[in-house]
């Protein structure tokens, strides 16, 4: 079992190296790959620093070469690399940038693969599958290189996808990681848990972002953490922000958006139903709810506190509230 472990390992970074290989040495990688990052503003550097790479836009052409290596069909099939159809064999990744997903010690686990052109008929990413050593639950983009950053800054920056985390390390911001499309895990939030205690959480400005980041705040505040919230101008996300904007900018943006969890939910759910009294008492409950999931009872009790003042609630309608909701869950 861990031989087979390891060989998947083995296979993965074969890819990985063979991936950037094409990115880099081929024409066809260096004309559609390479000129694909650089308008998308990456620097030379920036593309090395993430092992990004390129899967030729033919059918088996990695498949076999990794076979001409050596290296074992099952293998090869069990990393999602190939797909494997009856005699048939296929490259999962065929005509994509590759973005590598790696362990928190840099071990190469899994690939996203992004389509060049607009494709109605082919999913922006397609993932490695689940396997022995992939568990999409248990992973965060860019956490080893964000790792150092986050545990010096006591923050850590929550984006949703691959070129958001690599455009704001590009500006200078290291401390980011993404779930990459996965709703957010506890298993992720407790790999965060490990270098600090502090979580932003950025989302796109599109509806789909800002619901993802309202689950997602439960689920930190379930884990002890602190937790804020920025979203971004509409149309707009973490990625095409920092593009446009200077590292100050962008420093000054994050420091004047970012929202307690509190004011956050308030903002949004409140501001559109502050003049209907039930939907009101539905926002003030769901933001109970959120307070109820806090492990600490002085924190609880300092959100009610604000949560009373945003609201123009009594503290006392707030505890019995909260009261209650402990009730049913005990
Ligand atoms: P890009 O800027 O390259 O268009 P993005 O990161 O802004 O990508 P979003 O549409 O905001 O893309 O989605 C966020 C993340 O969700 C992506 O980075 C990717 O990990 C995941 N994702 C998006 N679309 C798909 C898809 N069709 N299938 C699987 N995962 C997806
Ligand atoms: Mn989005
Ligand atoms: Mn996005
Ligand atoms: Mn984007």
């Amino acid at each position: 079992q861990a031989n087979e472990k390891e060989s998947l390992y083995l296979v993965s970074e074969f890819a990985n190296t063979y991936f950037q290989n094409i990115l880099h040495k081929t024409d066809q990688g260096r004309s559609i790959g390479l000129s694909y990052f650089k308008e998308r503003g990456f620097t030379e550097e920036t593309i090395k620093k993430f092992d990004l790479g390129y899967s030729l836009n033919e059918w088996q052409a990695f498949t076999d070469e990794a076979l001409k290596k050596g290296y074992n069909i099952d293998y090869l099939a069990k990393t999602g690399l190939t797909i494997v159809k009856e005699d048939k064999r296929f490259d999962r990744f065929k005509g994509r940038v590759m973005f590598p997903i790696k362990s928190m010690s840099g071990r190469v686990l899994g690939y996203g693969g992004r389509i060049l052109v607009a494709d109605k008929k082919a999913a922006k990413y397609v993932n490695s599958p689940e396997s022995d050593i992939y568990h999409k639950s248990n992973v965060l983009y860019g956490i080893y290189h964000a790792k150092q950053a986050i545990a010096k800054e006591d923050n850590c920056f929550l984006v949703e996808g691959y070129t958001d985390v690599i455009q704001f390390h590009q500006r200078g911001i290291t401390n980011v990681v993404s779930s990459s499309g996965t709703a957010l895990t506890p298993q992720q939030i407790r790999l965060i848990n490990r270098l600090t205690n502090n979580i932003t959480v950025l989302f796109d400005g599109d509806a789909a972002g800002m619901r993802a980041s309202i689950r997602g705040i439960d689920l930190i505040l379930e884990q002890g953490m602190n937790v804020r919230v920025c979203g971004f101008p509409e149309g707009e996300d973490p990625d095409s922000f920092a593009k446009q904007n200077s590292l100050e900018e962008l420093t000054d943006y994050l420091s004047s958006n970012s929202k307690d969890f509190i004011q956050f939910k308030a903002s949004i759910l409140f501001e559109e139903t502050k003049n209907d009294p039930i939907k009101k008492a539905d926002t003030v409950r769901d933001i109970i709810n959120s307070i109820s999931k806090i492990p600490d009872p002085i924190k609880r009790e300092i959100y009610i506190q604000e949560c009373s003042r945003i609201m123009d609630i009594s503290e006392e309608v707030l505890f019995t509230s909260l009261a209650q909701i402990g009730n049913k869950e005990a």
